[in-house]
C-alpha cells in the first residue's frame, strides 16, 4: 500500500458539489490534483467552483499567492487514463452502486496496484463497490461533509475487506487536508446520514402535513436545538435529490421507518434541488 508520505497526487473523480470541494481542499494542502469528470463543461463547472472557493479563501485562510499556487496545482480532465499517475483517489460521483462500481472498476485497471481507493458515498456499501475491484483491502469510505473547504468532519467507513493499512491512511490523508476523523461500520448510513437524513426527512413530512411554516420549522429546529441549519435549509444546501437518494437507500435497508417524504419526491421530480438549481424550499 502506499503511505501517506508517498502521496503527491490526488485523484478526484467527479467534479461536482463534493469532487470539487475534496479537489481544492487537496491542492491546498499541497498536493498535485487531477480532477476527472465525463463531459469537458462539468470539468469546467468544476474548476469554476474551486476558483470561486479559492478567490473567498485568499486573504482569509490563504495568501493570494497560495490561492493562485492550488489553483495551479489542479489539473481537469476528462481522460480516466489521466488518474494514473495518482497515489491514492477519492471518487465522488453520483450516489448510484452502478455507477460507483462501474468507476471502480475502471479506477483498478487504471491504478497502480498499490493506490488505495476511496469513496465519498454517503449511504451506499463500501463493500459492494470494493467487491468490483481486485483490491477491496485497498478501498474504504472517506465521507467528505458539505461545504468540503468549510467543513472539518470527515467519516472513515470501513468495508467488510478494509485492510486497517488503509483505515489507517483514509485517516492521515484526511487529517493532512486539516480535517478531523470519526470511523463507521459499514452499515446503511454510517454514523451520519443514518441519523441526519431522518431529521431531515421529518422537517420535509412537518412542512407537507402542515404542522409549520418552511420558515418555523427551520427557525425551531434552529432556536429549539441549536444548530446552524433547520432541515429544509440544510436539505436545500445538500440537494434535495442527493438527499432523496440517501432516504431511498436508508427505506430500502431499513425499513419503512425511513420512507422518503411524498414531498421531497415532487420537489425532486420537479427539478427543484435545493441551491444548486436555485430553488428547493427555498429561492437563491
Ligand atoms: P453532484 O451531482 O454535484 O456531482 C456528481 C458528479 O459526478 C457530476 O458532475 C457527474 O457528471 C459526475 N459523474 C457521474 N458519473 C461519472 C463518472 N463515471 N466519472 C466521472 N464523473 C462522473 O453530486 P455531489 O453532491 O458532489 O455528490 C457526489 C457524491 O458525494 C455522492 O456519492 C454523494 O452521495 C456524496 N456526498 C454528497 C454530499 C452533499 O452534501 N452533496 C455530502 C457528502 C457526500
Amino acid at each position: 500500500m502506499r503511505e501517506l508520505e508517498a502521496i503527491e497526487t490526488v485523484g478526484v473523480v467527479g467534479a461536482g458539489t463534493m469532487g470539487s470541494g475534496i479537489a481544492q481542499v487537496a491542492a491546498t494542502a499541497g498536493y498535485d490534483v487531477v480532477m476527472r469528470d465525463v463531459e469537458a463543461s462539468y470539468v469546467e463547472d468544476g474548476l469554476e467552483r474551486i476558483e470561486s472557493g479559492l478567490d473567498r479563501a485568499a486573504g482569509d485562510d490563504l495568501t493570494p499567492a497560495e490561492a493562485d499556487a492550488a489553483r495551479d496545482r489542479v489539473e481537469g480532465v476528462t481522460d480516466l487514463a489521466a488518474l494514473s499517475t495518482a497515489d491514492v483517489v477519492v471518487e465522488a460521483v453520483v450516489e448510484d452502486t452502478d455507477v460507483k462500481r462501474d468507476v471502480f472498476a475502471d479506477l483498478d485497471a487504471v491504478t497502480d496496484d498499490d493506490v488505495v481507493l476511496a469513496t465519498n458515498t454517503s449511504t451506499l456499501s463500501i463493500t459492494t463497490i470494493a467487491a468490483a475491484t481486485d483490491r477491496p483491502e485497498l478501498v474504504v469510505g472517506v465521507h467528505f461533509m458539505n461545504p468540503v473547504p468549510v467543513m472539518t468532519g470527515v467519516e472513515v467507513v470501513i468495508g467488510e475487506r478494509t485492510a486497517p493499512g488503509t483505515v489507517a491512511l483514509a485517516h492521515a490523508f484526511a487529517e493532512s487536508l486539516g480535517k478531523e476523523t470519526w470511523e463507521s461500520d459499514d452499515k446503511p448510513g454510517f454514523v451520519s446520514n443514518r441519523i441526519l437524513m431522518p431529521w431531515i426527512n421529518e422537517g420535509v413530512r412537518a412542512l407537507d402535513e402542515g404542522v409549520a411554516s418552511r420558515d418555523d420549522i427551520d427557525r425551531g429546529m434552529k432556536l429549539g436545538t441549536n444548530v446552524p441549519m433547520g432541515p429544509l435549509e440544510l436539505a436545500d444546501h445538500i440537494g434535495l435529490d442527493v438527499c432523496l437518494d440517501a432516504t431511498e437507500t436508508l427505506h430500502e435497508e431499513l425499513g419503512d421507518r425511513y420512507k422518503p417524504a411524498y414531498l421531497l419526491k415532487r420537489k425532486v421530480a420537479a427539478g427543484e434541488l435545493g441551491k444548486k438549481t436555485g430553488r428547493g424550499f427555498y429561492e437563491y
